[in-house]
């Protein structure tokens, strides 16, 4: 009887065991997954420009301070690219990073340019703003951290996003023929990496 009360319990303690393996196993096999597509190289990412309030401040309008260093917002339908129909690509009036082509432009009737997608998934980044009692999603310029506005998902199609965009934050690059938006020669001569000139439709 003993004997077998002692095999009974053993045989719970392997099977707590081998329970307490597989529950260990199994968020290390999650993270693992997890983790992956979040590895991003250094070539990935544009380079950073950091200036000064000061140094900001000199290169800048007043206007252009204040909406892009300060988070200000123009007023609606006084813009010069809300009505604005050229070909070409809008830059960042801070720094010159490319940020949107006018190919994704679109009217939204609220009196900013509206976008439905960046120029590539690497010229913008995204941040939470809970200002002005409101949730919302801040656009900024991945290379300098300039604001340029807001994303909102009553947006057209391929992409439902309304990229909201200050006009004082961009700067427009007239389309010179051809289908490519700005002469690669001009464009790459000053840059490191030209593979964040070409329009990238991962997010489409
Ligand atoms: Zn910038």
């Amino acid at each position: 009887m003993n004997k077998k009360l002692i095999k009974l319990f053993i045989f719970i303690n392997v099977l707590v065991f081998a329970a307490l393996l597989v529950d260990y196993r199994q968020p290390e096999i999650l993270a693992e997954n997890y983790l992956q597509p979040q590895s991003l190289t250094e070539a990935d990412m544009p380079e950073k420009i950091v200036k000064t309030d000061e140094e900001w401040h000199k290169l800048l309008t007043p206007e252009q301070y204040r909406i892009t260093r300060e988070k200000g917002t123009e007023t609606p339908f006084t813009g010069k690219y809300n009505n604005f129909k050229e070909k070409g690509v809008f830059q960042c009036v801070c720094c010159g990073n490319v940020l949107f082509s006018s190919d994704t432009k679109f009217d939204s009737g609220t009196g900013w340019p509206s976008f439905w997608a960046p120029f590539s998934n690497k010229s913008i980044e995204m941040a939470d703003d809970s200002s002005l009692f409101m949730k919302r999603t801040e656009v900024l310029c991945s290379r300098c951290g300039a604001h340029l506005g807001h994303v909102f998902n009553d947006g057209p199609q391929p992409t439902g996003f309304r990229y909201c965009i200050n006009s004082v934050a961009l700067k427009f690059v007239k389309k010179k023929g051809g289908d490519t938006p700005v002469p690669k020669k001009t464009r790459r001569s000053h840059r490191s990496n030209p593979d964040r000139l070409r329009p990238d439709h991962d997010l489409l």
